[in-house]
């Protein structure tokens, strides 16, 4: 996490937001503003999605997954770009359902993530 934040700071300064009603969506955003229009608010309105590209994916030191995170702190959830190109909407819904499960248990948890996603799908 001592790596991965101040890249995810400068991610954050560097990655146009698009803004309008609810969560902020840079990049590629037409797939996730899909999937987030049928997810019922289960995000925070003011919360922020930033798609990585390859490159900036690959510079982030933490490993632990390959599709995206989400840093509490910053109201943000990252997502992997080349995930978001190449899957479905069911999958890419299964992400951010997951995502979602960590804001609302407010931990890093898998299993309590997975979980959370699994009841909603
Ligand atoms: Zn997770």
């Amino acid at each position: 996490m001592k790596y991965l934040l101040p890249f995810v700071l400068l991610t954050s300064l560097l990655c146009p937001v698009v803004r309008g009603q609810g969560p902020a969506v840079s990049g590629n955003e037409t797939k996730v503003r899909a999937v987030l229009s049928n997810l019922n608010q289960i995000y925070p309105h003011d919360w922020r999605f930033v798609i990585l590209e390859e490159k900036a994916w690959n510079s982030v030191h933490n490993k632990s997954t390959e599709i995206a995170f989400t840093v509490r702190a910053l109201r943000t959830t990252y997502i992997r770009e080349s995930f978001l190109t190449t899957s479905t909407i069911p999958e890419l819904r299964h992400v951010m359902l997951h995502e979602a499960g960590h804001i609302a248990c407010a931990c890093e948890n898998e299993h309590t993530a997975e979980l959370f996603a699994q009841l909603r799908q």
